[in-house]
């Protein structure tokens, strides 16, 4: 068990987004205990705010957005990976764009600003949620499960008929050295065709091979070659990491995910907070745990009553 964990000065960066194409400026800020990871857009005269929660899921086909308080922004997973991976719980995260910059498509660049900004531990303990049964979804033949364990672990395995990946399989402790030095730098990786076929229809327009792994008929187009051998289900791990942040708290279970994408990862992540009597809360506020549901923190916080705070 561990305190929250704020970032100790304020840092901004910028670049495109993968799919807008638009440049985007973010600054993390650090931000209150019990705050979680939030998103603010300037409106006229006021800052409207959006945390990081699965109601604020809204569908997408290719990365991960939210929307709520007027404002959505797409291609979170990334960002909120690194925040995850580093254990940074409480961060404002200012937003120029309907998009985060896709930097090199890994999560290292946001490792490196957050870094840089440092970290600083709060008195407060971060609040747990610990799998006491199995909760699974599936879709066809993808899968994805969290069962008990005495510690967070992601165990991950993806399939391609593609003479670099075929079946390649990862597991990840969910430790910080860990997510830093084998799972951060991971990209992410299309199919020629569906990168190709992508264009045509006007997406990806901010994608290049400096921030995409393609890949070809047997190789990788990219002159830059592969960053690990199994780069691809490091990249899934980092996805699935990111996505679980729309928890809103950490967990202490195992998660195994086959063939699974982000749409799953999110579904897993509703039908967990579906299923209360298949967990437990460890170091939940216990005034916020008698008054709601489900103590998830930013979750039940109203824009006002943050506005208010900050
Ligand atoms: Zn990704």
């Amino acid at each position: 068990m561990r305190n929250q964990q704020t970032l100790a000065s304020t840092i901004t960066c910028s670049g495109v987004g993968l799919h807008s194409g638009q440049s985007a400026t973010i600054t993390l800020r650090p931000a209150p205990p019990d705050t979680g990871v939030v998103f603010v857009s300037r409106q006229g005269d006021v800052d409207a705010y959006l945390p990081v929660s699965i109601e604020h899921r809204i569908p997408t086909e290719l990365c991960t957005a939210i929307s709520g308080g007027g404002f959505q922004v797409q291609t979170i997973e990334h960002l909120l990976a690194a925040l995850a991976g580093l254990h940074v719980d409480n961060v404002f995260i200012d937003v120029t764009a309907s998009e985060v910059p896709v930097m090199d498509g890994s999560a290292a660049p946001f490792v490196r600003l957050v870094q840089a900004a440092g970290i600083a531990p709060q008195d407060r303990k971060q609040p747990f949620l610990k799998i006491m049964s199995p909760i699974e979804v599936t879709d066809g033949s993808k899968r994805v499960r969290i069962e008990p364990s005495p510690t967070p672990r992601i165990t991950y395995s993806i399939h391609y008929e593609h003479p670099l990946i075929k079946t390649q399989t990862y597991e990840y402790d969910c430790s910080v050295g860990a997510f830093e030095s084998e799972i951060a730098e991971a990209r992410t990786f299309g199919f020629l065709q569906e990168v190709q076929a992508l264009w045509a229809r006007g997406l990806g327009k901010g994608g290049t091979l400096d921030n995409t792994v393609v890949l070809s008929g047997d190789g990788i187009v990219n002159d830059s070659g592969l960053r690990f051998n199994d780069e691809f289900v490091r990249h899934k791990i980092l996805d699935l990491i990111g996505d679980f942040s729309l928890l809103g708290m950490s967990f202490i279970g195992h998660i195994m995910a086959d063939r699974s994408g982000h749409a799953l990862h999110t579904r897993l992540v509703q039908q967990i907070l579906k299923q209360p009597e298949k967990w437990v809360l460890l170091n939940a506020d216990p005034i916020a745990e008698g008054t709601r549901p489900i103590s998830h923190r930013s979750r039940f916080q109203p824009a006002v009553e943050l506005q208010a705070a900050s």
